[in-house]
Order: C-alpha cells, then sequence, then structure tokens
C-alpha cells in the first residue's frame, strides 16, 4: 500500500500555551518546517494520487505557520483535514479554511471559565472563528458543515462535556470528538477517565454524552474506558505517516517528539522515532524501507506485546521507554494509549 494519508506539521510553535499540552514537557526544540522542504513535499504530495488525505495539524498550531495559507489552498483536490485551536484567524484564513478543508476540528475543551484556564484564551475567539467558517461556506454556496470539536476529557473538564456537545451542535458543527488527555505527569494521571475497570462514572457520563448527542443530531466519537483484547492503530490502518515541522518522518503523533507518559499509574518515556528525513529522501523511499514496513506489518497484524497486562511490568526495564520491546519491536507500542483507544485524533 502506498502512503495515503500525509500529516503535515508545519510548525510546532503555537499561539496558546495551554495547561495539559505536550509540548509543555516535551524536550524537543519548536521548529518552522524550511519552505523548500514544503515545497518538496507539496511537489511529492500531487506527483502522485496518494496520499489522497492531507492533514495540517500536529503538535503545534498551523495556522501560526507561514505557509498554512498556501498549504490551504494547494491541496485543494485531496481531503483536507485541518486541526486548530481556531485562534487568531484573520477573515482571508477564516474565508480559506470554509472553502478548502473538508474537516476543520477545533479544540474545545471546556465552557467559558474552563476553556480560559486550561488554554488562556477567550472561547468567544475560537467559537467566532467557527461562526465566520460556516457563515462564509453558506455565502459561497457550500452544502454542509465541515467542523468538527475536539474536547480533551479529564475529571477537571467532564462536568462541561454536555456543555460543549450542546455548544458544538448550537454552532453547527457535525461531530464532537472526545479524547481522554494524554497524561504526562502523575497528576495528570490520576485525572484520566479510563482506568483497568471503566471508572463508573465515566459510564455514565459517556451514556449521558451519547444521548445526549443523538437528541441533538450530532455525531459523536468516544474513547474506550478499559483496555480489551483488540487492539488498532489508526495511523497504521489508515496507511498514515507524520512529517514534523523539521522533516522526519515518524509512523504517528505518538511517536513524532519526545515527552514523558503515564501509563496506568507507570512512567514512559516516549522518544521520538524517525524512519527518514524528508529533506534528504523522498517521503516514497522513506515509506518503502526495510525497517518502515515491517514495523507497518507488524503493528497491522497486532503481532507486539502488551505492557499493560503483562506479569513481568514491574521489573522489566524495556517497558520504561519506547526504544524497544521484548520482542525486539522497534520502536515499541506496547503501551500505546492510542491502539487502547484511549486518544483519538482525526
Ligand atoms: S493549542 Fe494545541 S498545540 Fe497549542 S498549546 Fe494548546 S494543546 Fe498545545
Ligand atoms: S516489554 Fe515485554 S516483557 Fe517487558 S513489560 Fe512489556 S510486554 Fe512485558
Ligand atoms: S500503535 Fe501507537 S505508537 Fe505504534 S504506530 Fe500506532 S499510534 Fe504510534
Amino acid at each position: 500500500m502506498p502512503l495515503r494519508k500525509l500529516y503535515l506539521e508545519l510548525t510546532s510553535r503555537c499561539n496558546l500555551d495551554c495547561s495539559m499540552c505536550y509540548r509543555g514537557t516535551w524536550s524537543d526544540a519548536e521548529a518552522d518546517m524550511a519552505p523548500g522542504l514544503y515545497d518538496s513535499i507539496k511537489a511529492q504530495a500531487l506527483g502522485s494520487p496518494e496520499p489522497g488525505t492531507v492533514v495540517l495539524g500536529g503538535i503545534g498550531e498551523p495556522s501560526v505557520s507561514p505557509l498554512f495559507a498556501d498549504a490551504l489552498e494547494s491541496f485543494g483536490r485531496r481531503r483536507l483535514v485541518v486541526t486548530s485551536n481556531g485562534i487568531g484567524y484573520g477573515d482571508g484564513l477564516v474565508e480559506a479554511v470554509a472553502r478548502r478543508a473538508d474537516l476543520f476540528m477545533v479544540s474545545i475543551d471546556g465552557l467559558e471559565d474552563t476553556y480560559r484556564r486550561v488554554r488562556g484564551a477567550a472561547l468567544g475567539e475560537a467559537t467566532a472563528t467557527i461562526v465566520g467558517v460556516l457563515e462564509a461556506r453558506r455565502r459561497a454556496g457550500i452544502a454542509g458543515s465541515n467542523v468538527g470539536v475536539q474536547f480533551v476529557l479529564s475529571r477537571d473538564n467532564a462536568a462541561e462535556a454536555e456543555g460543549v456537545v450542546e455548544l458544538a451542535a448550537s454552532l453547527r458543527a457535525r461531530l464532537v470528538v472526545v479524547s481522554h488527555i494524554l497524561p504526562q505527569t502523575p497528576l495528570q494521571d490520576a485525572s484520566a477517565m479510563y482506568g483497568r475497570v471503566a471508572p463508573d462514572d465515566a459510564r455514565r457520563l459517556f451514556a449521558a454524552l451519547r444521548s445526549r448527542a443523538m437528541r441533538l443530531g450530532i455525531a459523536l466519537e468516544l474513547p474506550r474506558l478499559e483496555p480489551n483484547t483488540e487492539r488498532r492503530c489508526a495511523f497504521i490502518e489508515d496507511d498514515a505517516a507524520v512529517v514534523t515541522a523539521d522533516g522526519r518522518v515518524a509512523p504517528c503523533y505518538r511517536l513524532a517528539h519526545a515527552y514523558p507518559e503515564y501509563v496506568l499509574g507507570r512512567r514512559k518515556d516516549v522518544l521520538a522515532h524517525s524512519f527518514g528525513d524528508a529533506a534528504t529522501a523522498s517521503l516514497a523511499s522513506i515509506w518503502a524501507g526495510r525497517a518502515y514496513e515491517s514495523f507497518r506489518r507488524a503493528i497491522y497484524a497486532n503481532r507486539y506485546p502488551s505492557c499493560i497486562d503483562c506479569d513481568l511490568v514491574d521489573g522489566c526495564d524495556l517497558c520504561r521507554d519506547t526504544s524497544s520491546d521484548c520482542h525486539s519491536g522497534q520502536p515499541s507500542c506496547a503501551d500505546c494509549p492510542w491502539s487502547r483507544g484511549f486518544t483519538l485524533c482525526p
């Protein structure tokens, strides 16, 4: 299979400093994608039928990149997904997102006070961008909503989840994606609403969210509340790759940058893993590289260990970071919250 979905991290800078963002704990330097690298990736992407989907996102805010406006226009025939905080959009960007983005996912993690506490910005700025985008679509005669809302759930904002679903519906968003917080500290780990056994209050919350979304007629995606046998990596199944702002080609968001991660009370150091450098090699050759191909095959076939339910986890050194696992897999996906369905992203 060729590379079918390309996540482009135009920048790892951001105009916000959210309390739960893993940019706060990572060890990478902030970077903007070099224009030459961007042009080369764009030419490669447009030179073949695949990738059919381009995601402008990554760990940073794409709209602060000087390349953002061009990227919105250049990938028009591909399915274009933008993940953003929705803050700081001028009229030109609002119009371009309205016309070009098939899906514009805006992060909203709470109502007024909570949003300000988490994001340090006014909720009204993000909602004004959404309203502007949908109004511009109406003016341009484009049918349907292209807006989604992403909600990062923890015990700190759970009480406002239903309110955010209502807000999203009132803004005419077409879906809400709820993801658990990706814990990077013991405190965040304690605030996560999943567990070895699904917490009762989280079950009740999800039941309420489902019925609220159904009544409002808005699509809702919810994460899992407890580990189960099936593991599924959406990055691998979508034949996706992430190109970071400095050109490294990572298999997914989790392995794109280095940061600490807490897995049900246990610390793990996630190490950035790259299968090649897009500044010096073509995406196709990196994608076809033997190590990358065999990694994808192993994850797709679910042939990798699981530390969460391993008897040796308390004494095993291999589960302390993602460099390798006990099946000689490199990097290790053995504790991944994405494949467990705890972390969701578009
Ligand atoms: S908007 Fe996103 S990338 Fe920026 S600080 Fe907040 S969570 Fe991090
Ligand atoms: S790396 Fe292997 S042996 Fe070690 S905890 Fe994970 S599953 Fe168990
Ligand atoms: S299983 Fe997790 S760590 Fe492995 S490729 Fe998928 S998202 Fe990345």
